[in-house]
């Protein structure tokens, strides 16, 4: 491909994404397809000669769009957001346009230099204690990881490098493989999956606490927890409070969890992936409050702040912790040397290479301004009160616990059973998509507003499919 046909085909890509959006209302937000559909019609080798471009394209309509599951669609109601908006489109396509590497400062200083100014621009927007910028006189700041499983495991690769060192200090010659072994790391039994698998993939012991009635980890269970594991000669190391779980969006109370750490020097990272985007509204602030306790926060920005994957925003209060942990030297990679402040991002992330993700969060922010952000999460969560109001409204229904954000979770007073047989028949439906969880052993079903495309309209259009199914499996509504 030449440049030519670069103008030509990249417009032709932009008009295309701009129908899909346009008409994305008509289509099913899942695919009617068996497993296998792409994988048993394709080619089984790459072509030998290049085809046009116009072909490659028509070739996406006809077989990769028919499987796409519709993220963006006002009927997409499962898991959380998946960022996304024109402005974004517009940063990756400036980032993936200019192909370079921010690896160190030099590697591309725009690089990294738009990176800590979005950082900061971010972290002020969301009320985050200075501490935690690059622009404050001390060591902390943010840097942009792929995803927060990853700002999880680094923020536990961190902890226990920071431990290590404490208690070397203290007793040079005691035995580091065997200190290593007794790290604990803690969170509630109501953390996302890829909480737990840091510990897995950190070879660090996780225990997953018992969250109280309202899915809460509460300072006292932690507290207890640490007491038992000193006791049997265990080290607590590394915690990780839930700020909007992943099936009810709970909060973890920092004002709690953070003396408790504080006390035993344990490293506090808050897992804010979906609901800390919601403090770029003073409002919501309060979910957050005790972050000043916190060693590292990370919020995805590629979940409901309309940047695309991958943008997950990650803030520590000393860089150097990060530094230490994970420098690693080499001839070729030369480290910045400067008045200013100014990272080498390689030594805050577990690869060397990384992609100018900043751009699009720039593209965004800019775009959008603070205002536009903060009307985006201010409209979810009242299109969430409205889907309240219409379940709310049908005797059949209980929502339960009580809705926060844009998520709402509700199940047949009938049973878990029939709740459960609802969810399955609307899947094969096709026409929205939701996935369940549970709260207090009861089978729930979540609905989370996910798009930005989404009107009051289309919540009712939701609502009306649900009570559609509802009415062929338990008497209609009297109401
Ligand atoms: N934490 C929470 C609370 C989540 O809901 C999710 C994903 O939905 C994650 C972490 C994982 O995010 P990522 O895919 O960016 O690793």
């Amino acid at each position: 491909m030449d440049s030519k046909q670069f103008r030509e085909c990249g417009k032709a890509v932009i008009d295309m994404l701009a129908d899909y959006y346009d008409n994305i209302r008509n289509r099913n937000v899942l695919p009617s397809l068996d497993p296998g559909y792409l994988i048993k019609s394709a080619p089984e080798n790459a072509p030998e000669q290049p085809e046009e471009w116009e072909n490659v394209l028509k070739d996406f309509s006809e077989t990769v769009m028919p499987g796409l599951t519709h993220w963006q669609s006002p009927q997409f109601h499962a898991y959380y957001p998946t960022g996304g908006s024109y402005a974004s489109t517009v940063g990756s396509l400036l980032c993936d346009g200019i192909a370079v590497m921010g690896f160190t400062w030099i590697a591309s200083p725009a690089c990294t230099e738009l990176e800590v100014i979005t950082m900061n621009w971010l972290g002020k927007l969301l009320g985050l204690p200075e501490e935690f910028l690059n622009c404050s006189a001390g060591p902390g700041g943010g840097i942009i990881q792929g995803s927060a499983s990853e700002a999880t495991l680094v923020g536990l690769l961190a902890a226990k490098d920071k431990m290590i060192r404490r208690l070397l200090e203290n007793d040079p010659d005691a035995d580091e493989d065997l200190l290593k072994t007794k790290f604990v790391a803690y969170t509630s039994d109501q953390c996302n999956s890829s909480v737990e698998k840091a510990g897995v993939l950190g070879s660090m012991k996780m225990r997953l606490l018992k969250s109280d009635s309202n899915c809460k980890l509460r300072g006292e269970t932690l507290k207890k927890a640490f007491e038992e594991d000193k006791a049997q000669g265990l080290i607590p190391c590394y915690v990780i409070a839930n700020v909007g779980t992943t099936g009810t969006c709970a909060y973890d109370p920092l004002y709690e969890l953070g003396p408790v750490c504080k006390e035993e020097n344990v490293w506090l990272h808050v897992d804010a992936a979906y609901a800390g985007a919601a403090c770029v509204c003073l409002e919501y602030r309060h979910i957050i409050k005790g972050v000043e306790f916190a060693d590292s926060f990370d919020v995805n920005v590629h979940k409901w702040l309309l940047v695309n994957f991958d943008c997950s925003a990650m803030w520590v209060k000393d860089s150097y912790d990060l530094i230490n942990a994970f420098d690693v030297q080499r001839i070729y990679l030369d480290d910045v040397k400067s008045e200013v402040r100014v990272p080498d991002y390689r030594h805050w992330q577990m690869p060397l290479g990384r992609r100018f993700r900043s751009l699009k969060l720039w593209t965004v922010l800019k775009m959008y301004g603070a205002e536009g952000l903060r009307s985006h999460i201010r409209n979810h969560i009242s299109l969430a009160q409205h889907f309240v109001k219409l379940v709310r409204a049908d005797e059949r229904f209980v929502v339960e616990p009580e809705p926060t954000m844009g998520l709402v979770c509700f199940r047949l007073k009938n049973g878990d059973k029939l709740t459960k047989q609802l969810l399955e028949n609307l899947t094969a439906a096709k026409e929205v998509f939701m996935v369940a969880c549970t709260y207090r052993s009861r089978y729930v079903i979540r609905f989370v507003i996910c798009s930005r495309f989404t009107t009051k309209e289309d919540i009712e259009v939701s609502w009306n499919i649900i009570a559609r199914e509802a009415n062929r499996l338990v008497c209609p509504s009297v109401i």
